[in-house]
């Protein structure tokens, strides 16, 4: 015979006793409680239960949100080339005296970097949304 651990439900006393009390009602020793004893740990014979299923969803939706934050990286790093690349030929076509390329390439690439950056950032807020979600 094997002993189960129970608490009483009024009190919360800890008990142990062996496995047939589970049968009977019981009065407990300090607050003359009646009840039936329930083990805390379940015997070996407990069926096994499968992990619930939003456990599956809560890795996939870490996987995604980190792949998305992973993405949102590129993309700022990505704005922030096409903008040093702008100012570079910027800064060029002043020294070669040619404005109308430094106008366009300062633009384009301050624009384009500034685009790039601010869908970064919202791939990030997005991604930061889906890890709220679960
Ligand atoms: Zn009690």
């Amino acid at each position: 015979m094997s002993d189960i651990k129970f608490n009483c439900p009024k009190c919360q006393r800890p008990m142990v006793a062996d496995e047939q009390v589970r049968f009977h009602t019981l009065i407990c020793p300090d607050c003359h409680h009646l009840f039936f004893p329930i083990a805390k740990d379940l015997p070996k014979t407990a069926p096994f239960m499968p992990p619930p299923p939003s456990a599956a969803r809560l890795l996939d939706v870490q996987k995604q949100s980190a792949g998305l934050h992973h993405l949102a990286g590129i993309l700022s790093r990505v704005g922030l080339g096409a903008a040093a690349l702008g100012m570079l030929v910027c800064f060029l076509a002043v020294i070669g005296g040619d404005e109308r390329t430094a106008v366009i390439s300062a633009g384009s690439g301050l624009g384009a970097g500034a685009f790039l950056y601010l869908v970064a950032q919202l791939i990030h807020i997005r991604a930061s949304v889906l890890n709220l979600e679960k």
